[in-house]
């Protein structure tokens, strides 16, 4: 049995009480106890004093579908506390062969070059996650820009009943070996000739799961609320929970339009 104790720290718990000093005691990499924080540090304990210690932070948002392999240390993370990222947001996802039909298309050439994307489905590179080993949790969506790429011809329209079909199937499989939503990036040209029934057909695949549709809005300018509503119109067609990603009021005519943004966000009825 190992056992560590860090004396002194100051705990911020996650339930958000406010931060109290304490003694933690760690065994076999399990919190065993937190105990006041004695006068004098026990012995072979690490000093926490002046320190603070919380949960792991959960990274919501990020691109890291090839890093958590590539540099599975994920040392950029780790430095800054956070243990679980979340992967494959903005309708980009790494977790399935994109190019199919040609050059990898735009924006998915932000997480990496063309070979990155080796993996026949889903299954796969959750397998290449797991072997890789990464210190983080890692917890993936898939990227409509993505299925559109591995099914589609041409981004530049509405995808066919067949397509939909297809994008929707693989959706459902991914969610079957382990992903945790559905996310899309309508602002970007190779998804927004998507109509809002394309989406809505994907989405479907979300009902009765638990998982998430997560939305780089359609627009984060002057067409926001129209933006949201259709976010929170696919939602309610999947019986989704709808997480709006780094929500903006983008470009100076939405300059102080961030309450009715934020209230819309409130009163939505999920
Ligand atoms: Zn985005």
């Amino acid at each position: 049995m190992t056992r560590t104790i860090i004396a002194g720290v100051s705990v911020y718990d996650g339930t958000g009480t406010p931060a109290y000093d304490a003694d933690v005691e760690i065994r076999d990499d399990i919190i065993a106890s937190i105990r006041p924080a004695a006068s004098h540090p026990p012995t072979d304990s690490i000093d926490g004093r002046g320190l603070v210690l919380a949960p792991g932070f959960i990274d919501a948002h990020t691109h890291d579908d090839f890093a958590v392999i590539a540099a599975p240390a994920m040392t950029a993370k780790v430095t800054q506390g956070v243990t679980t990222v979340v992967v494959g947001n903005c309708g980009i996802s790494g977790g399935m062969n994109v190019t199919a039909h040609g050059d990898l298309p735009d924006p998915l050439v932000l997480l990496g070059a063309a070979d990155a994307f080796r993996y026949d489905d889903f299954a796969a590179y959750a397998q290449a996650v797991d072997r890789a080993g990464p210190a983080t949790n890692v917890v993936a969506l898939v990227g409509h820009t993505a299925l559109r790429a591995r099914h589609m011809d041409a981004l530049d329209r509405d995808a066919t009943g067949a397509e939909r079909m297809a994008m929707r199937a693989d959706l459902t499989t991914a969610l079957d070996a382990g992903a945790f939503g559905f996310s899309t990036g309508l602002a970007y040209a190779n998804a927004n000739a998507a109509s809002t029934e394309e989406v809505m057909t994907l989405a479907e695949a979300l009902r009765d799961t638990n998982a998430l549709y997560c939305t780089h809005l359609r627009s984060e300018a002057g067409e926001i609320v129209a933006a949201l509503d259709e976010a929170f119109a696919i939602g309610r067609h999947a019986a989704a929970p709808v997480v709006v990603s780094h929500l903006k009021c983008a470009g100076a005519p939405q300059y102080g339009r961030s309450g009715e943004i934020l209230a819309m966000l409130e009163t939505a009825a999920l």
